[in-house]
């Protein structure tokens, strides 16, 4: 998006006091987003998407050609396969080998939709060690501006966008209201599943499922679903 990323850790360590102790209850509170939580993130949604294969398969059977469980399970499997080689060596170059992988591997529309979100969230990051939670506002903003530059989707027709940009408006309350990695995360991966839950109703506009007009109604849409998995495994591996 805009220069001057904002990348100063001091924001960081003014907002996280240090008390090591008495976190037993609590370790939520510590969440450090560092590239070991965001390499974690990303082989959890590998784990997620091959577990939910068939299901994302089906979603895309009703309103689509039944390739996106197998799209995306095809993508990841190969970005597996690159960090097996080596961790790279911040968030930021993590989320771009993820981009470029499921660029090169994903056809399909998901695959250069998804590709450019995670590249441009990566570049968004930087160079940063650690990200805050407005660094991750502002990474998950980029990918959602990245979405809709090459798709040109807005919310409502029904697309992975009904999940995104719910999510980036959750993370900008959580910057606002002070929230801890955990608890933004938490608010960004709630509101995805329910963002992917209203496109139900919604009759598509874009995207193969719009071929359907009104009949795509009544339907869940696939890639609204693969990102709610997506922002859910990043809850998941901050609540460990
Ligand atoms: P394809 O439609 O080429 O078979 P996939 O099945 O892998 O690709 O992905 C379908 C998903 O891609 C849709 O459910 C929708 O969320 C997303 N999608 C399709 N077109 C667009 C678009 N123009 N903008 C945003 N997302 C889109
Ligand atoms: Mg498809």
């Amino acid at each position: 998006m805009t220069s001057g990323t904002d990348a100063d850790p001091r924001t960081e360590a003014n907002s996280a006091p240090h008390t090591a102790t008495n976190t037993d209850t609590d370790d939520e509170m510590n969440t450090a987003m560092d590239t070991a939580l965001f390499t974690a993130w990303i082989e959890e949604t590998a784990r997620t998407v091959t577990a939910q294969k068939e299901r994302l398969t089906a979603l895309d059977a009703a309103i689509g050609d039944a390739d996106h469980g197998a799209n995306l399970d095809r993508g990841l499997t190969a970005v597996t396969k690159a960090l097996d080689a080596g961790e790279p060596a911040t968030p930021g170059s993590l989320l771009v080998l993820v981009g470029n992988t499921l660029i090169r591997k994903v056809g399909g529309a998901s695959g250069p939709l998804y590709g450019t979100a995670f590249r441009e969230a990566g570049k968004a990051l930087g160079d940063t060690p650690e990200v805050s939670v407005a660094q991750l506002h502002a990474a998950l903003e980029a990918g959602l501006a990245g979405v809709r530059n090459l798709g040109s989707a807005a919310e409502g027709d029904k697309t992975m966008v009904d999940a995104l940009a719910p999510a980036v408006r959750a993370l900008e309350q959580a910057v606002r209201d002070g929230k801890d990695p955990a608890e933004a995360i938490d608010a960004a991966a709630s509101a995805a599943r329910t963002g992917a839950e209203a496109t139900i109703p919604m009759q598509a506009r874009k995207g193969r499922a719009s071929y359907l007009g009104p009949r795509s109604v009544g339907h869940e849409d696939p890639g609204a679903a693969s990102t709610a998995l997506i922002i859910s495994a990043l809850h998941t591996v901050t609540a460990r």
